[in-house]
């Protein structure tokens, strides 16, 4: 609460931390939610190197700048090692999740309360999509376009370039406008 009894109006940041790879307009849908409640969005990509990644960290970063290049108070960063260091360095006390259907949910209660247990001044707050995104991940994507799908409904342009570049393939449809950025759901 604020001073004035609001919940979260604003006046902070948060931070969206994740692997990113890549990044889709369900987590661009969660960009712009998270805009609506916060001043600045700190996406914090996770350099893990025991995680085995299409796209390499540059790339990675490159795809949410290029794709958040509209919005006003996105940041992209990168961090290594706990997030909860992470928060205690930047100074932030807030972290978004996006949370699709029930299987994220027990995965994402553990790592909040872990996160909890670590740090008790960070709050995990649970940010839902728009529906049309419920299902996308960026495994999925990964898996069809693999096989020269289209996946142009579910990630940005920039997004279906680098896919086409590192599979060799063009997803069958071109840009379509990230329309989650004017009309979220
Ligand atoms: P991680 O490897 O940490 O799960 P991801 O890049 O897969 O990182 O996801 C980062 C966050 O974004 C997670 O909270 C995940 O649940 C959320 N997320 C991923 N895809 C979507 C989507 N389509 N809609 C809403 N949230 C999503």
């Amino acid at each position: 609460m604020n001073r004035k009894g609001g919940v979260m109006s604003g006046g902070k940041t948060v931070v969206y931390p994740g692997s990113f790879d890549p990044v889709t307009y369900g987590h661009l849908n969660i960009i712009e939610r998270s805009l609506q409640i916060f001043d600045r969005v700190v996406v914090a990509v996770l350099d893990n190197p025991s995680k085995q990644t299409l796209f390499t960290m540059e790339e990675r970063m490159h795809m949410i700048r290029e794709s958040t290049a509209q919005c006003h108070g996105v940041d992209v960063d990168s961090f290594q090692g706990l997030l909860m260091d992470y928060m205690a360095n930047r100074e932030a006390c807030v972290v978004v999740r996006g949370l699709r259907a029930v299987s994220d949910f027990e995965y994402e209660f553990q790592m909040a309360l872990m996160n909890r247990k670590l740090n008790r001044k960070v709050q995990t707050i649970f940010l839902l999509p728009s529906l049309k995104y419920i299902f996308t991940s960026s495994s999925i994507i990964k898996q069809v376009t693999r096989f020269g799908g289209n996946a142009a409904e579910f990630v940005p342009p920039v997004v279906c370039r680098m896919l086409k570049e590192k599979f060799g393939k063009i997803p069958a449809r071109g840009n379509v406008r990230p329309e989650t950025l004017n009309n979220p759901e």
